[in-house]
C-alpha cells in the first residue's frame, strides 16, 4: 500500500500515521518529496480497510498497490530518484557518463584510460577486478590489487569509481574502494547478494539479466530497496533474442518503459548490448535520444589488446568524438554531457 499524505502534513500526523500502519504488521519505508511525504507500507498486514487510512489527519490518499514491486514503483517517488555521487548527478538534467575498461589490468593501463575519459567528460570510472567470464581458462580480473589500483587512479583525476561485485563475501572489502557496487547481469538474481546489498547504505548499478524481463528487473532492485538502500539505478545491457549478429539486442524500449514503471534512474550499456564496437556509437546516441540517464562504456587505448572484451571496446579517439555528439544529442532532448575538462585534473 502507499499513503501520500498531505502537502502540509506535520511532523506529528506522519508518525501517528506510521505507527498505525506499523500495528497493523506493516514495515514503513518513508520517502520525504518536495511536496509530499509518501509511506510505502510492505509486508505481512492483519485484514484493514483503506479508509481507515484515508480518514486520518494528514492523510491525502492511500491505494493498495497491485504491482508485485512496492517500493521500486513510480508512485512511491512520482518525481523520481536522484542520486548525488561525489560529482556525479544520477537522475537529474545530466545524462551520467561512466567509462573504462572492460577489466582493470595494471596502474597505467588505468591512468592513461581514465585522464582520457575525465578529460572528454566522464564522471565515472567503470573497471572490473571480479570478472564473470564465461570460460574458466579466461583472465578472471585482478581482485582486491585491481580494486586498489581503481580507487588510486578515480581518487586522481575525481572520478567516481565502478566495479562489479560477484558476491555477498565480497562486500566488505570492497566497499572501501568504490563507489558504485556494480551486480552484473548474470547476478541480477543472486537474491542473497541482492539481499545483502539492500543492508549495505552504498550506491548499486543493477544490470538487467541476459534473459530478464523489465519485471524481474524491477523486483531485484525491490530487494535493494526492501532492505533499506534506495540508492540504485538500473542499467539495460541487452538481452539474449535469436538475433546473432550482435552480442545481445539492446532493448532501448526498457528505458521510457522503466521510466513509466519507476521512479529509479535508468543507464544505458552499448558496450554489452551490441558486442560490436562500430555499433557502440549509433547505440549510444540512441540511447541518450530515448532518454537514458546515463552510459556505461567500455573504452581502452589498444582495444584490440584489451584483457577482456576488447571487440566491443571504444579507443579514446573514438570516445572523445562519441562524446562531442552525445552533447548534441542531449541538449534535443533538454538534458546535458558534462563539458569536457580542459585538462584532466591531477
Ligand atoms: C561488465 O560490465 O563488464 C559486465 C560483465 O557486464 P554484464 O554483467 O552486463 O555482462
Ligand atoms: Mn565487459
Amino acid at each position: 500500500m502507499i499513503v501520500v499524505m498531505q502537502a502540509g502534513a506535520d511532523e506529528e500526523q506522519i508518525q501517528q500515521v506510521i505507527d498505525r500502519l506499523v500495528g497493523l504488521g506493516f514495515d514503513i519505508h518513508r520517502s520525504t518529496g518536495v511536496e509530499h511525504t509518501v509511506l510505502g507500507c510492505v509486508g505481512r498486514t492483519i485484514d484493514f480497510d483503506v479508509r481507515d487510512i484515508e480518514l486520518l489527519p494528514g492523510v491525502a490518499e492511500a491505494h493498495r498497490i497491485s504491482s508485485p514491486y512496492k517500493l521500486v514503483g513510480r508512485a512511491f517517488r512520482p518525481g523520481g530518484t536522484r542520486l548525488q555521487i561525489g560529482p556525479m548527478l544520477v537522475g537529474g538534467d545530466e545524462v551520467a557518463i561512466i567509462a573504462g575498461p572492460c577489466s582493470v589490468e595494471s596502474e597505467d593501463q588505468l591512468d592513461r584510460i581514465a585522464a582520457a575519459v575525465a578529460a572528454a567528460g566522464a564522471r565515472g570510472l567503470r573497471g572490473g577486478a571480479f570478472k564473470p567470464r564465461t570460460s574458466p581458462y579466461s583472465f578472471q580480473g585482478l581482485g582486491e590489487e585491481g580494486l586498489k589500483i581503481l580507487r588510486r587512479v578515480c581518487d586522481r583525476y575525481r572520478l567516481i569509481a565502478v566495479s562489479e561485485v560477484m558476491s555477498e563475501t565480497q562486500i566488505p572489502m570492497m566497499l572501501d574502494y568504490v563507489d558504485v557496487l556494480q551486480v552484473g547481469a548474470r547476478n541480477m538474481q543472486n537474491f542473497n547478494l541482492l539481499r545483502e546489498l539492500g543492508r549495505q547504505r552504498h550506491p548499486v548499478l543493477l544490470k538487467r539479466g541476459i534473459s530478464a524481463t523489465i519485471e524481474e528487473l524491477l523486483l531485484s532492485a525491490e530487494y535493494l530497496l526492501a532492505g533499506g538502500n534506495y540508492d540504485v539505478m538500473l542499467c539495460e545491457r541487452g538481452i539474449r533474442t535469436f538475433e546473432n549478429y550482435t552480442r545481445n539486442t539492446l532493448d532501448l524500449s526498457a528505458i521510457p518503459v522503466v521510466q513509466k514503471l519507476s521512479h529509479l534512474p535508468i543507464l544505458a550499456d552499448p558496450s554489452h548490448g551490441t558486442g560490436r564496437r562500430d555499433k557502440v556509437p549509433p547505440m549510444a546516441r540512441a540511447a541518450v535520444a530515448a532518454g537514458a540517464d546515463g552510459l556505461l562504456m567500455e573504452v581502452h587505448y589498444d582495444p584490440d589488446h584489451a584483457l577482456s572484451d576488447g571487440a566491443q571496446t571504444l579507443d579514446l579517439v573514438q570516445f572523445e568524438a562519441l562524446m562531442q555528439e552525445l552533447r548534441q544529442i542531449a541538449a534535443a532532448v533538454h538534458r546535458q554531457v558534462a563539458p569536457a575538462a580542459a585538462a584532466a585534473v591531477r
